[in-house]
């Protein structure tokens, strides 16, 4: 076990992990800032987890990214959580100090942040859709609601988890105006959208969406994004910047997440930049 500061270990844990790109970007960071730490891909079955967090918490990384099936099954083996990842119920990376494992949850912020690179926005004034109720659109949810949008409209396949995550983010967003829906709804819903998100596995190779002609509803100045990644021109946004539509792509929030895990590991500026270009060459 390593407990060299001069030797740090960093990791991602999962199961499979042979897809994780997180190794792609930490490692970028890690040569930018002309680090010898290494940043490896760990595959960790749903039974061993609890004796990798015991070997990190004994000094054999000092911070991990967490990916499926572990990011809510760790939460009982962490020593304390940000608010954040209470609030989302999910962890993403880990920070280990002092013997002591901390979990955190970098996929709002790093939504909200790729967003913001991207375009000037004005909350206050945006009626914004949220397509998905699932890990994603409810770390998404939290974050939109943060900058007190107008309205914010949460669609779901199954209409009853769109009412359930409603009713999360009403807990700590008592002021916030959280009408919900399913997809049939959408075309009606997207009429005064000024922004749409999709947070649902549609999109990605061989899920299809059954029906994009709430597009065609939106008015000519929204914005769609998509947090699908793979592929990184996904039918939605082929569809919408057909129509004319602002798009943001997925790959964003993948790069931003990374990079706030990175500098909550490493206490370094994220190198953003030599981060972005592994990731483009990746994808
Ligand atoms: P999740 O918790 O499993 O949620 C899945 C969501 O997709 C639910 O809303 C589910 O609706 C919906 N869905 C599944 N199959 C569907 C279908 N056939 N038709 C319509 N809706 C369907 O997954 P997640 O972790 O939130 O991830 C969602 C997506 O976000 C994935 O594609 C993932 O790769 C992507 N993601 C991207 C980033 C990034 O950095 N860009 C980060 C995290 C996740 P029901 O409630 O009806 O089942």
């Amino acid at each position: 076990m390593n407990h060299n500061p001069a030797h740090q270990n960093y990791a991602v844990i999962g199961d499979p992990i042979e897809h994780s790109l997180s190794p792609v970007l930490h490692g970028a960071a890690l040569k930018a800032c002309d680090s010898n730490a290494t940043f490896s891909k760990v595959r960790v079955s749903p039974q061993e987890l609890p004796l990798f967090c015991q070997q990190a918490r004994d000094g054999a990384y000092s911070g991990f990214s967490v990916t499926v099936p572990h990011k809510c099954a760790i939460i009982p083996l962490l020593d304390e959580l940000t608010e954040e990842a209470r609030i989302i119920g999910a962890v993403n990376a880990v920070v280990v100090k002092e013997s002591k494992l901390i979990g955190h949850n970098t996929d709002g912020r790093g939504y909200l942040k790729s967003l913001l690179e991207e375009f000037s926005l004005d909350f206050s004034r945006m009626n914004a859709v949220l397509i998905g109720a699932g890990g994603a659109a409810l770390a998404i949810g939290h974050a939109l609601c943060g900058t007190s949008p107008a309205s914010l409209t949460l669609v779901n396949r199954t209409r009853e988890n769109a009412d359930i995550l409603a009713a999360k983010l009403q807990i700590t967003h008592p002021e916030a105006h959280l009408p919900t829906g399913s997809f049939g709804d959408l075309n009606r819903l997207c009429e005064d959208a000024d922004f749409v998100v999709n947070a649902t596995v549609l999109g990605m190779s061989g899920k299809n969406w059954p029906d994009l002609s709430f597009l065609n509803a939106l008015p000519e100045t929204a914005i769609v994004s998509d947090i699908v990644y793979a592929p990184i021109e996904t039918p939605l946004l082929t569809a919408a910047a057909a129509r004319g539509l602002k798009i943001h792509h997925g790959d964003g929030m993948l790069l931003h997440q990374g990079a706030i895990a990175f500098e909550l590991f490493t206490g370094k500026k994220a190198p953003l930049e030599a981060m972005r270009k592994a990731l483009a060459e990746a994808l």
